[in-house]
């Protein structure tokens, strides 16, 4: 079978890989439909993980990926053969604190799929069974977007939107759209600051009060959303360091603040905002399994907007275009789409729009 393997920082090549074997009890092995790049793809590539990066290469990338089953468990459990499926990809230990608290996202011993170990820029792949959630409503493009979706739900479960509350997203890219999809659907105010016209349109289109303005004048805006009480919650999806004390500034006196976007950047904060108004500041990792479910009937109540997510779709042998596109373009790239399977409907094209 063909797999896209990084080999080193900035090399990915197409090699030809014998199968998996036939899975054992608690293993679906799935045929990998379509793959979605986000930014974390590039920080493996580019080699900033830091002290975490070792022994990471080379590696088959892509935790967000629909998939259909090609062998199902031998237990009898899971979905039965031909099911359209997403995958959690998280791996937990299970033993460690975070785990024993129901916190396995945030699992000492944390593996990813497409990160620690091999992910779906192949054409099949061996998952845990209890990952696997099926997506019968879904398109194969649909369910490859349940993952960051679901890194928008649980962001916005993190922070607690509450039916009322008025919140404020940082950043329009996808995961920004769906932390402000995830939290509207909990009954939240959302408004939506991204500095891109095209980023803010198609979610203006989509119903959501939208702006960007620097300094006094975004406070303004946001003012005019919030009240004088400023923002109940604030998420942070951007990924930029420097963007944090803006956060902190914004949120209104005892809200919630949560950091979801990855970044190996420093800038300079005062901590001063979080005591003096109380803020609860919360990291958003990846999600728990009852969350990758809930974004798979999110995703299923949303379509039109979640396709509209796709900016470029490449086929496997292009996967190299896929990561520079995103690493070069990041404003016109939007969700980026690598189509293992060949059969998304979609047009590829080497950098081709869809
Ligand atoms: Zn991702
Ligand atoms: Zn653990």
């Amino acid at each position: 079978m063909r797999a896209a393997v990084t080999q080193g920082v900035g090399a990915v090549l197409l090699e030809d890989r014998p199968g998996p074997g036939a899975p054992e009890a608690g293993q679906t092995v799935v045929r990998v439909q379509a793959v979605g790049i986000c930014g974390s793809d590039l920080h493996l590539l580019h080699g900033d993980l830091g002290a975490t990066h070792e022994g990471l290469l080379p590696r088959v990338q892509g935790h967000e990926f629909s998939a259909v089953v090609e062998v199902a468990d031998p237990a009898g459990d899971g979905p039965a053969e031909g099911t359209r499926v997403a995958v959690w990809p998280v791996l937990a230990c299970g033993e460690c604190r975070p785990c024993r608290a129901g916190r396995v996202n945030v699992c000492r011993r944390l593996a990813l799929i497409g990160v620690h170990r091999d992910g779906a820029l192949q054409e099949l792949l061996t998952v845990p069974t209890g990952s696997v959630v099926a997506t019968p409503r879904l398109t194969s493009v649909q369910a490859a977007l349940v993952e960051p979706v679901s890194i928008g739900v649980h962001a916005a479960a993190r922070a607690r939107v509450a039916p009322g509350d008025t919140v404020v997203v940082f950043g329009a890219g996808p995961i920004g759209v769906a932390s402000a999809l995830a939290a509207r659907d909990r009954g939240g105010q959302v408004l939506v600051v991204d500095p891109v016209g095209a980023r803010r349109e198609l979610l203006a289109r989509a119903g959501f009060p939208v702006c960007w303005a620097e300094d006094v004048e975004l406070a303004v805006q946001v003012g005019a959303h919030s009240g004088p009480d400023g923002p109940d919650v604030v998420l942070d999806t951007t990924g930029r360091a420097a963007l944090l004390p803006t956060v902190l500034d914004i949120a209104g006196h005892g809200g919630r603040v949560a950091v979801v976007g990855l970044t190996s950047a420093t800038a300079p904060t005062s901590p001063g905002p979080i005591p003096f108004k109380e803020l609860d500041v919360l990291g958003v990792s990846c999600c728990l399994p009852e969350e990758f479910a809930a974004a798979a009937d999110l995703v299923a109540r949303h379509p039109e907007l979640v396709d509209s997510l796709v900016s470029h779709v490449f086929a496997l042998d292009e996967v190299a275009g896929a990561l520079r596109l995103l690493d070069e373009r990041p404003t016109e790239a939007f969700k980026v789409l690598v189509d293992v399977s060949g059969d998304t409907r979609l047009p590829t094209a080497t950098g081709g729009d869809r």
